[in-house]
């Protein structure tokens, strides 16, 4: 029996120790208020035993992990058809690149990069009669908890200051892969993105995507073949130019977002999620990468 317990206060008290503990993502200036000590880490087992250390119930903007949900609503909605306006490749390009939409003629690389999140948000605001509140309930629907919510200072921060989002989203505009207004896709996709959640919410909400498509309470949100594609490409371009290093150093499939936030899991045996603000040069967090590496090692347990 692995004593998880001691392996997170183990992973906390070097967290705590570490010098370097990265950098914090300052282009969406809410986002640089943050305390760059701040670490937190939650496991929580297949049979729903739960095991904390650090901050792991303080608040946390989800960014980019917030893409792995939108995309499970949009695939939940219109099925297999989402393929058809995004890819399914590893860019190995930073998450807000734009060189290859351009050459691939406006179908994004895959749904976790930027512009990839954008066609989703698209596809999202046809679909949902009130998007940003219908998004929410499904998100506090897997999660059960309805004090999830938006952070609308992120989301307004990040509305003022993201070019490159605007510039993603008209580029594809141009290509006719944007069904909707740019603003209007692009306030839903900032909304999305300020999601604040803590590590034992965020394990809460992925507990589905390593048990099958049910969520804690055993509802099921996914098939079995939806969950497979979605944690293939979260293994593939969960990190973006990052991804095949933490396949290499953790070996499972997770998300990561510029809040400093990481959530990974091993299907069937447990869910995992840290949080430390500051990040490596690739945006992922710093310290949650060499956490997740620390866990894996010492458990022995990954995908491979
Ligand atoms: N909202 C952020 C952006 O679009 C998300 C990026 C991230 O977490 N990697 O830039």
């Amino acid at each position: 029996m692995i004593d998880f317990q001691h392996i997170l206060t183990s992973i906390n008290e070097a967290a705590s120790n570490e010098k370097d503990k990265g950098k914090i993502a300052d282009y969406i200036p809410e986002l640089a208020k943050v305390n760059v000590d701040n670490f937190g880490i939650h496991l929580i087992d297949i049979q729903q035993h739960n095991f904390s250390a650090g901050k792991s119930d303080e608040q946390f903007s989800i960014q980019s992990i917030s893409k792995v949900l939108s995309l499970s609503m949009a695939l939940g909605l219109i099925g297999e058809k989402v393929w058809k306006r995004v890819d399914v490749e590893p860019s190995g390009d930073p998450f807000n690149h734009l060189s290859l939409l351009e050459l691939e003629n406006g179908i994004p690389r895959n749904p976790l990069i930027n512009p990839g999140a954008i066609v989703i948000a698209d596809i999202l605001v046809s679909q949902l009669k009130n998007p940003k509140e219908d998004f929410l309930n499904y998100v506090r629907n897997i999660a059960n908890d309805d004090t999830i919510d938006y952070d609308i200072d992120v989301a307004q921060s990040e509305k003022r200051t993201g070019f490159r989002n605007f510039a993603a989203a008209n580029l594809l505009k141009s290509y006719g892969n944007l069904k909707n207004d740019v603003d209007v896709v692009l306030d839903f996709y900032f909304h999305q993105c300020s999601l604040a959640m803590n590590c034992v919410q965020l394990t809460n909400t992925f507990f589905m995507f390593m048990n099958n498509g049910k969520c804690r309470r055993n509802n099921t949100f996914l098939t079995v073949s939806q969950v497979k594609r979605i944690n293939a490409i979260m293994l593939t371009c969960g990190f973006y130019d990052e991804a095949g290093e933490f396949a290499f150093e953790v070996g499972l499939p997770g998300k990561s977002g510029v809040g400093g936030g990481i959530v990974a899991f091993l299907p069937n045996k447990f869910c995992v999620s840290t949080w430390s603000p500051g990040l490596n040069p690739k945006g992922n967090s710093k310290l949650g990468m060499l956490a997740l590496e620390k866990l894996t090692t010492e458990t022995e347990l990954s995908i491979f």
